[in-house]
């Protein structure tokens, strides 16, 4: 962290540094320059400063001893009365990652009934399953709940902290990593542990134009967040191992500003990150009731239909439906893309899918980097063919 400083005794008032500060950030009173809090400690007044008046001062924080922080701990989300899945594939993702430096993998629960998930997740290889299970955390309060992980994290001193990137998640871990001083990483889409234990969390960035590798190097724990349907989750074994601790509820759980008068569940709505078979439109469809065909298709095929973003942005399908950063995570069995250029926006949403068709009329389009199977036409002539024989096959 940087921050400018002016020294009073060597300022003259001259204004200089006020005159060519591009934020306004520097004001002359009683003679001297005065920062507010326009200040982005761009260095330019440094720079301007006859006098050597101002200066530029850079903030280390300080560093943790890394070898007193050890092994990961998985945020095991139980909500809706489900442990969601997306908590096995942190596990799975955590024990690869364990074995490069010899870490166990722990998992930490919270919530009225987290108990009986705790059970199942000694099938998956975790060494620790922790539980905080009270009247009191019936419904999900993130104050509550972050207390209770903060409780669980100084007692196990875990060096990385996975999250699922789900609404619960994504309340939960900022709060923590606030809590700890320390770096969070939101939807990551690959994760690697170096030697020293540093996590590389790697995730796009700008826009998607570039992926970028961002370590906490100085703190611990390690947050990162995962969407769902990221990684692969591990193969239950029929053996049981490791144990479950039940941990007492921390004072902040009383303590909680956050009353929850009562829970209304949401209705379960089908999403096409549960889909086995997925058609995707995109821009090379012309009008809106074109996505009909898309429908048609993915219903003949027993699946379900996506699209990409720009046609949620001209109103012909929601959010909920669309693939990509700005959308959701899919990994179907089969994916077939119409009319998709292949941004890495979408693709890094999609590329872990077991076999990708594309539909493009363009040979060059960069879709096919990651297509599995390239069909160079036109989705006008294609979709409706594959329609057809679909029929012509079930008569
Ligand atoms: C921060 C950020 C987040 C974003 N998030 C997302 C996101 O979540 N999801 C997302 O999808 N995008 C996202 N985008 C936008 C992304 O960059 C692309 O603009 C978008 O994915 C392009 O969608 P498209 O492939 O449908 O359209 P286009 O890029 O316009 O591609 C249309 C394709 O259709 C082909 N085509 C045209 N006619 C036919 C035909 N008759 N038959 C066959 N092929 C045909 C063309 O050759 C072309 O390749 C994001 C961008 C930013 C900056």
């Amino acid at each position: 962290m940087a921050k400018i400083a002016v020294l009073e005794r060597k300022c003259t008032g001259c204004g200089l540094c006020a005159e060519k500060c591009p934020f306004g950030a520097i004001d002359i009173k009683g003679g001297k320059a005065e920062l507010n809090a326009n200040c982005r400690a761009c260095g330019i007044c440094v720079k301007n400063c006859p006098e050597e008046a101002v200066l530029r001062l850079e903030t280390r924080e300080d560093s943790v001893d890394k070898s007193k922080w050890n092994d990961i701990l998985v945020f095991a989300e139980v909500s809706g009365g489900r442990l969601h899945p997306v908590s096995l594939e942190l596990i799975g993702k955590g024990r690869e990652l364990a074995k490069n430096v010899g870490y166990q993998v722990k998992a930490v629960l919270v919530g009225k009934g987290a108990a009986d998930f705790a059970e199942e997740l000694r099938h998956y290889g975790v060494s620790e399953a922790a539980v905080y299970d009270d009247e009191a955390l019936f419904c999900f309060r993130a104050d509550a709940y972050a207390s209770c992980v903060e409780d669980y994290i100084r007692y196990a001193r875990p060096s990385v902290v996975l999250v699922g990137a789900t609404s619960l998640g994504r309340s939960l871990a900022p709060r923590l990593a606030a809590r700890f001083r320390t770096g969070l990483t939101a939807d990551c889409t690959r994760l690697e542990l170096r030697g020293n234990t540093d996590l590389v969390q790697i995730r796009p960035a700008f826009g998607g134009n570039i992926m970028a590798q961002i370590i906490t190097a100085r703190t611990r724990p390690q947050f990162a967040t995962v969407r769902y349907k990221v990684m692969d989750p591990p193969v239950r074994e029929e053996e049981a191992s490791g144990i479950v601790l039940r941990r007492a509820i921390p004072k902040g759980v009383a303590e909680s500003r956050v009353s929850c008068v009562s829970v209304l569940p949401i209705p379960p709505k089908k999403s096409i990150s549960d889909a086995d078979i997925l058609v995707v439109g995109g821009r090379g469809l012309r009008k809106e009731a074109d996505l009909d065909m898309i429908r048609e298709l993915a219903g003949l095929l027993g699946g379900d239909w996506a699209t990409t973003r720009p046609l949620v942005e001209k109103g012909w399908n929601t959010n909920e439906r669309q693939i990509g950063l700005s959308g959701r995570t899919v990994r179907p069995k089969l994916i077939i893309t119409c009319g998709v250029s292949g941004a890495i926006q979408f693709t890094a949403c999609m590329n872990g899918s077991e076999h990708i068709v594309a539909i493009n009329t363009d040979k060059n389009a960069p879709i096919f980097d990651v297509a599995d199977v390239a069909v160079v036409g036109d989705l006008y002539e294609i979709v409706p063919e594959l329609i057809r024989r679909l029929k012509e096959d079930r008569t």
